[in-house]
């Protein structure tokens, strides 16, 4: 039997087990003592813990970074850590993939409000109720598109590389932690999307919806867009308001946090 000594830090221990939190080795509350046979990569070893490959961006044995694929010998010691922002990683030992240059997403059955936050955002943000998971994984792959989901066996598919496990059960809250992870408050689109189909949202003249509009909507408004795919006309009404207030209120915690 083949002995290893793992360390989880940061938010990886919310993926952890009381057992695993308060560690199996007497005295030594914050390490744990897991037990294998055969060969191991790293990456078999946190995946046993139920750890998902997607959360961790960075694997330690002796100081130095290891990549998911190394082969663990018994005797070693592995710190493993999430992605952390102000966290210098030289990018070849990151694990984690550098975001692509438009950030794309996927979301799980169970993220429909946060989709259309994301979607009246800006995101390209792919959602549909019934994705079964070989499709989230292979539409996470192809794009690339970060993956959003509360369902660690998703997370731990070998062909999905920029995930996300959503904590909250609350969709500003979830917002919010998406921002935050991906830093992506500066990388919020200039052009708004359908919060129903995903589609850019086109500019439209008041003239030619003004059929369309209620009343106090054609009183108050004067810029609107229209979704070419459903033909919704959106303002700034009411729920972009919500959204703004949301974002800025979420701005706000952010830079606190980093300061
Ligand atoms: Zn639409």
């Amino acid at each position: 039997m083949k002995k290893v000594q793992l360390r989880f830090y940061g938010p990886l221990r919310d993926f952890l087990s009381e057992e695993h939190l308060t560690g199996n080795l007497p005295g030594q509350s914050k390490f744990f003592i897991y037990k294998f046979q055969g060969r191991q990569t790293t990456r078999d070893i946190i995946e046993a813990q139920r750890v998902p490959h997607t959360a961790v961006d960075l694997i330690l044995i002796r100081g130095k970074p290891v990549d998911l694929s190394y082969l663990v010998q018994s005797g070693e010691y592995l710190s493993i850590y999430p992605a952390w922002r102000n966290f210098e990683l030289s990018p070849e030992d990151k694990l984690i993939p550098v975001l692509p240059a438009e950030t794309k997403f996927v979301l799980d059955a169970h993220l429909g409000k946060l989709a259309s936050y994301l979607r009246m955002l800006g995101f390209d943000t792919l959602y549909r109720n019934d994705f079964d998971d070989p499709e989230l994984a292979s539409l996470a792959s192809e794009t690339p598109r970060i993956l959003l989901t509360r369902d660690r066996g998703l997370l731990m598919r070998r062909q999905v590389k920029l995930a996300y496990f959503v904590r909250s059960d609350y969709p500003a809250v979830q917002l919010e932690e998406v921002l935050e992870r991906f830093e992506l408050l500066e990388r919020i689109p200039e052009i708004r999307r359908c919060p129903v189909c995903n589609r850019a949202l086109e500019k439209v003249s008041k003239q030619e919806i003004l059929d369309r509009l209620e009343p106090l909507t054609k009183k108050y408004y004067q810029k609107f867009s229209r979704c070419p795919d459903c033909n919704k006309i959106y303002w700034q009404g009411s729920h972009y308001k919500q959204l703004e207030e949301l974002l800025q209120k979420i701005e706000k915690k952010i830079k606190f946090i980093s300061k």
